[in-house]
């Protein structure tokens, strides 16, 4: 293809504007061109990289060798890179590399097309993390239910009472986590779809409460933790969609009782805030949250870094409370509590039906 002459300017605005980044190197792997977006990538402006090695401006971050190492100077596609932008973050690129042959007796040239993938890399991380850990999830309750309804038809005639009220125990607690599981799913879909809608009604926070208590009774007996419930006596009604509502209560209970320590209860109050909001705290004695994580563990997918290992889960719980709570219009977030352990707390605005 040939560009005629009034178009110059078109292909040099087309190279300059490309999302991709554009680099072309010598023989010698030393820069010659470089366009905005390669320059964007990498945090180096164009006055800088220019004469510089491409190792030095793309720095692999696994210190394993150079970059100009793994190059071909013909066409050719690299496995994704992680590398290290001027300001030291580690990104991840792809690099396709292609022979610039020039009019004349000009030396070849050697383009680099450098994409940066650190967004679509972490999806697809995240993707794997899920799949990997979603079967975990689903397994490891089933099979504690197979085992109990197993012993119990085993045995049935010669348990004594107590006996069998451990496995039906046991069978309403694979279940009940089965269920919040399921329901985080199931939301989190329509979250993602765009399909999510509340349906609110006069509600009464304390029956809320008092169900949420009687759902989460086999988690909370099983690790023998008791729930303290403060609420002032004239609590108003508020406008919320009831069932989504008891989501994000059986959620922050469920977390306060699996990352709390055994033995210790766990605190829920109520609170009439200023200017007709109504504050709900669950405070539980477990590791706390770091301020790194803190910003974080709201998102889909994301464990606190200390805490993963302990427990099982896969970080779908906090984001569906915080969808549910803001498409009430309400706000959520999570504080130190004195003495040790969160409190993780939310607001609903008070609107009188
Ligand atoms: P999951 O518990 O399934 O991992 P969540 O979205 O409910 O998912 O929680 C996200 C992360 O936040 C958890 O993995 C855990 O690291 C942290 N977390 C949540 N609640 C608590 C808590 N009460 N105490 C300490 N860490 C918590």
């Amino acid at each position: 293809m040939s560009i005629p002459q009034h178009t110059t300017g078109w292909s040099e605005a087309l190279v300059r504007d490309l999302p991709e980044g554009i680099v072309t190197i010598d023989r010698d792997g030393r820069i010659l061109f470089i366009n905005d977006s390669a320059g964007r990538i990498s945090g180096w402006s164009s006055a800088d990289a220019l004469g510089r090695s491409i190792s030095d401006v793309f720095p692999l971050s696994t210190g394993n060798g150079k970059l100009l190492e793994q190059l071909s100077f013909s066409s050719v596609s690299l496995p994704p890179v992680n590398i290290l932008t001027r300001s030291g973050k580690e990104i991840t690129v792809t690099i396709r590399t292609t022979e610039l042959k020039l009019p004349g007796n000009a030396v070849p040239e050697t383009v680099l097309l450098i994409r940066d993938i650190t967004a679509e890399d972490a999806v697809f991380r995240l993707r794997s993390y899920f799949l990997a850990n979603i079967s975990h999830e689903f397994r490891t309750p089933l099979s504690a239910l197979k085992a109990s309804v197993e012993l119990l038809l085993e045995g049935l005639e010669g348990f004594k009472l107590d006996e069998t009220l451990e496995l039906v125990k046991s069978i309403h607690f694979s279940v009940t986590a089965l269920q919040t599981l399921i329901d985080n799913l199931l939301e989190s879909v329509s979250i993602e779809a765009g399909r999510f809608r509340i349906r609110r009604q006069a509600t009464d926070l304390k029956r809320l409460l008092t169900e949420s208590a009687m759902l989460m009774k086999p988690l909370l007996e099983r690790r023998n933790q008791n729930l303290v419930v403060t609420i002032p006596e004239d609590l108003p009604k508020v406008r919320v969609d009831p069932m989504r509502i008891t989501e994000v209560l059986t959620n922050l209970i469920s977390n306060a009782s699996k990352y709390g320590p055994i033995d210790q209860p766990i605190e829920v109050a109520l609170a009439m805030g200023e200017s007709n909001w109504i504050k709900v705290s669950v405070s539980d004695r477990g590791p706390g949250i770091t301020s790194e994580d803190r910003a974080n563990i709201f998102h889909r997918f994301v464990r606190a870094t200390e805490n993963d290992k302990a427990q099982y889960g896969i970080g779908l719980g906090l984001s569906v409370v915080k969808s549910i709570i803001e498409s009430h219009g309400g706000t959520v977030g999570v504080d130190d509590r004195l003495g040790g352990g969160s409190v993780f707390w939310f607001t609903i605005p008070v609107e009188e039906p």
